[in-house]
């Protein structure tokens, strides 16, 4: 990822069988091989892409990218090795995009969007887009998140993003990361800096059960799942410690908020001696453990926050896949929410201008007189996959799933379908969707909630919406949602990237048969 943090592991170490290797220098993952999947020799011809060996990159690429902003700084690198231009939403664009070109851009660090301009490109033609959402559940630091020490230990204060601190937050093993905002002491400038300490330093202790009742919940988020993250005795001896620990903190600096002790270890990494250079940070607490294949053939993925950076990952990896000759008179676009879990409505969130401005830009960028007729036409010939995570079906839960419904692991990507407007699928974009998966060999499952269950939403609807153009929700099946540690199947990565590259390599063609819709 950026800079000092973890060269080697970034999804780019991924493979595909692309069918444009002149274009894209991918190799078979070696990663695949270690991970117990033996390579097919005689791998189908006609399928440009090898599901199984995504599996090993995938897991390195969640190990590697715990948080938000890990993971958006980890997808741009990848992209910029990949010949993608950065762009700012401060600067003009127009003069810098060209047809041909591969360009993207973030807003806030924690959400992104990138884009292919085909060859053929003109002005109101459509955009393929699949987006999803980048964010996960986590603790996050609160503002000023230094307590006092109780009976010898020292704790942070936290507070649940989304729906973190449930009952499987308890007794894991919490590191923390982010970003920390550090003034440079000569010019003034503020910069943003990624940090991860990369052993488990807070945990959330449960009460024993031979304390009885107060063991058995339910638990106060506030008062009784407030991390422990080191030992200080001092108050039974008084050796000063304290004070040594606050040594070299100014009063009334952002630092002397947050714990000495986090203080300093962050700085530390961070290179900063100065500890009142920095001015501000976003920290969270995650789960440590490491993103594992399982299973007795290693059919399973165990990993946390796979919803949903699963989807994001094969959308990046199916954009980066899809050759430039393939749909050359469209837009091949993929976009990644922040704040999904917690309705979006942020200015790097789905129900934000971010997608629907970054459309706009491009359209009069090649419009020889723009003006937002030219807008809307480009949005009437657009269409979106909306790609959040589903439920694969649980088999000791059968009774809450319908037969019919029920997706599986390793088969593929699952339309979401929900009559109330909570997934935006419709005859029209699944039958578009259906016709992509039938030209790129890939299976498509459906999911529906039974009629006396509440459905969850995604990015889908209020970005089809706000910005006007059709779509379906097409997820990649996963159990356990919304667990600090979830499951998926080990092809489940490279199905997506399967679906996601024929999408982008077939809408044009495909969108032809629709004409009418
Ligand atoms: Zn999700």
């Amino acid at each position: 990822m950026t800079r000092q943090f973890q060269p080697g592991l970034r999804a780019s170490t991924s493979s595909l069988r692309s069918q444009s290797t002149a274009q894209l220098p991918y190799r078979p993952a070696p990663q695949a091989q270690s991970a117990g999947q033996t390579p097919r020799q005689d791998d189908p011809k006609p399928s440009p892409i090898s599901p199984e060996s995504y599996a090993q990159p995938f897991c390195d690429f969640m190990t590697t990218n715990p948080t938000i902003f890990h993971a958006v700084a980890s997808f741009t690198t990848q992209l910029e090795e990949h010949g993608f231009t950065r762009l700012s939403e401060r600067d003009v664009w127009s003069s810098t995009l060209k047809r041909g070109g591969k360009y993207y851009c973030t807003r806030n660090g924690s959400s992104l969007i990138a884009f292919t301009i085909g060859a053929d490109y003109e002005s109101g033609n459509g955009f393929g887009i699949v987006a999803g959402h980048v964010d996960a559940l986590c603790a996050k630091l609160k503002p000023i998140s230094k307590l006092d020490n109780k009976a010898g230990y020292v704790q942070l204060g936290v507070a649940p993003y989304a729906g973190a601190l449930s009952s499987t937050w308890w007794d894991r093993d919490l590191g923390i990361g982010g970003r920390v905002l550090v003034r440079d002491p000569v010019t003034g400038v503020v910069e943003s800096k990624l940090v991860k300490l990369d052993w488990p330093i807070a945990r959330i202790p449960t009460l024993a059960v031979h304390f009885g009742t107060p063991s058995q919940g339910p638990f106060n988020k506030e008062t009784q799942m407030v991390p422990i993250i080191g030992v200080d005795n001092s108050d039974l001896f008084g050796s000063g410690k304290v004070e040594a620990d606050s040594k070299g903190i100014k009063q009334g600096t952002f630092a002397s908020t947050q714990p000495p002790k986090l203080v300093k270890v962050i700085a530390k990494q961070l290179g900063v001696s100065d500890y009142s250079t920095i001015v501000n940070w976003e920290l969270e607490l995650f789960d440590t453990q490491a993103a594992r294949l399982g299973g007795l053939e290693k059919e399973f993925i165990f990993a946390g926050r796979i919803d949903d950076k699963l989807c994001c990952y094969s959308a990046q990896e199916a954009l980066l896949a899809s050759p430039d000759d393939a749909s050359t008179g469209i837009v091949k676009m993929v976009g990644m929410f922040d704040g999904e879990e917690i309705g979006s409505l942020l200015r790097q969130g789905a129900r934000s201008n971010y997608m629907s401005s970054v459309m706009e830009r491009i359209t009069e960028a090649f419009a020889p007189s723009y003006g937002p007729n030219v807008l809307s036409q480009t949005v009437a010939n657009s269409f979106l996959v909306s790609s959040d995570v589903c439920h694969a079906v649980n088999p000791n839960f059968l009774e809450v799933y319908l037969a019919n419904h029920a997706p599986r692991l390793n088969v593929g990507v699952a339309v979401s379908a929900d009559p109330n407007g909570h997934m935006t699928t419709d005859s029209v974009s699944t039958a578009i969707l259906q016709r992509v998966a039938d030209k790129c060999g890939s299976t498509l499952q459906i999911f529906q909630i039974r009629n006396d269950s509440r459905s969850g939403g995604t990015i889908g609807p209020m970005t089809s919406a706000r910005i006007g153009m059709r779509a379906i929700d097409a997820g990649i099946p996963q159990l356990s949602m919304h667990s600090i540690r979830a499951t998926t199947g080990n092809l489940d990565p490279g199905l997506g990237v399967q679906l996601f590259k024929g999408f982008f390599d077939h809408f044009e063609a495909v969108d032809k048969e629709f004409r009418d819709f």
